[in-house]
């Protein structure tokens, strides 16, 4: 046998066949086709046509749309939260033209970045003063680079958490160049030991939101009037990482108005998670505070740009006239709201998949202990995995959920318009032969 790599093409040679593409994916594509075979894959019968389909694939974007079918409404790993269609518009109105950025229209001199949003959050909340920023991580760096650079930060033992991987809470003081101090203990933390922490160095008392855990049984911590009390007796600002807030009072959480009402100084929200809109870090407070976050070099490098600043005014309209958004129907969805167009699903499938009880998650390390119960379609199958690989290769990938040997379909997560596209992806992936595949009587 001759050694096949001795008979690769050259690159030119194969480009010369594909003189009508554009050059940089062709060389890219014919490049890539070249290592794979060298790599041990058999060579393509027609170098012309491999090259023609890689080109294709390669200029698919790598973020694009998808189905989520999994339940988890705020689901950080497929972008949180869809924008609602006011938020949409007001993107696609600037997104490709020159825009008012940065120009105040009446006087002609240059305008505030911030003057859709700002005055905006602080009506919507009833807070002071508001400033927003790339995420709530942001948020909370700018706040203590501003406020503790150089001294110490006191947090709770209970409320040093980690979200999402590389947000912990420790790393983000040290990288503010602040330093920890730490009070109390996993379960419970007093006013007394934050008391006894403060010295000559203390900038900051800051809370944490646990967010995506929750300690039960013998548990305390300080409440917040206090530790603001404590805090301005001793002339500290009080920060609380709030993280998904509550707009209106979730059982057992109080709002950014009532935590802003006690007199905190500064509190850190994240956008997506509290508003349903676009990644922003809000911020909101007291004036002053705020005013030494604003002219802190950071806030420049963790400003938000106008697509973002677009899509976060659209919603803050839709929030301030009760304009349902998207999330707003997937977290209030029951059984019963969801059982015709689940039923319809599973009839279109046929069985043995089935509609079977779900319980749903609010996601994005908010409320962790939730559970939102609904109806999804169960398809029992010989290889549930296979079959969700499958249906993230969709045209519109579709992302669904595998517990106990089967696939769950949950369409809480599913926006309405998206039906007829799950129902075909699912139909066309739950092929024949997997069906075949099923024992009888299983599922
Ligand atoms: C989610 C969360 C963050 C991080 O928010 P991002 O907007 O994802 O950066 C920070 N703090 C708390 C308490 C959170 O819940």
């Amino acid at each position: 046998m001759p050694d096949p790599r001795r008979t690769l093409p050259a690159v030119h040679a194969l480009l010369a066949t594909v003189g009508d593409l554009p050059a940089l994916p062709a060389r890219t594509a014919a490049r890539a086709l070249l290592d794979e075979v060298r790599g041990g894959a058999p060579a393509p019968a027609d170098w012309a046509a491999a090259i023609r389909a890689r080109v294709a694939v390669d200029a698919t974007p790598h973020l694009r749309r998808v189905i989520n079918a999994t339940g988890v409404v705020l689901h950080t790993n497929l972008g949180r939260a869809p924008l609602s269609p006011r938020a949409v518009a007001q993107v696609a109105a600037v997104a490709g033209s020159y825009t008012t950025l940065e120009l105040d229209l009446s006087t002609g001199q240059r305008g505030e970045r911030l003057a859709g949003v700002a005055p905006r959050l602080q009506t919507l909340l009833g807070v002071e003063s508001a400033l927003a920023v790339n995420n709530c991580a942001a948020a909370l760096l700018l706040t203590l680079s501003a406020l503790a650079a150089g001294r110490e930060v006191i947090v709770s033992r209970g409320e040093l958490v980690e979200i999402g991987g590389s947000f912990r809470i420790p790393d983000v003081i040290s990288a503010c160049g602040a330093r920890l101090v730490e009070v109390g203990t996993t379960n419970r933390t007093r006013i007394a030991d934050y008391a006894n922490a403060i010295g000559p160095d203390t900038a900051v008392i800051l809370k944490v939101h646990p967010s995506n855990f929750h300690v039960d049984g013998f548990t305390e911590s300080a409440p917040r009037a206090d530790l603001v009390a404590l805090a301005h007796a001793n002339g500290l600002h009080y920060v609380d990482d709030f993280g998904s807030g509550a707009m209106s009072a979730a059982p057992g959480e109080p709002t950014i108005h009532d935590i802003a009402a006690l007199g905190a100084d500064v509190i850190c929200c994240s956008g997506d998670k509290l508003f349903g809109g676009p990644q922003a870090g809000l911020i909101f407070g007291r004036a002053a505070p705020l005013h030494l976050l604003r002219k802190h070099p950071l806030y420049r490098a963790l400003r938000l740009d106008r697509l973002v600043l677009a899509a976060l005014e659209g919603t803050l309209i839709d929030r301030e006239r009760g304009t349902a958004l998207p999330i707003d129907a997937m977290l209030a969805h029951t059984p019963e709201s969801l059982a015709t167009r689940t039923l319809a699903l599973a009839t279109a499938l046929g069985p043995p998949a089935e509609v079977v009880p779900t319980l749903g998650l609010p996601g994005g390390g908010t409320r962790p202990a939730a559970r939102l119960a609904g109806v999804g379609v169960r398809i029992p199958c010989a290889s549930p995995d296979r079959l969700a690989a499958a249906l993230r290769q969709a045209p519109t990938p579709v992302i669904a959920r595998v517990a106990d040997g089967a696939l769950i379909v949950d369409l809480r997560t599913v926006l309405p318009g998206e039906d007829g596209e799950l129902t075909a992806a699912v139909s066309a992936a739950w092929s024949g032969a997997d069906r075949a595949a099923i024992a009888p009587g299983s599922g």
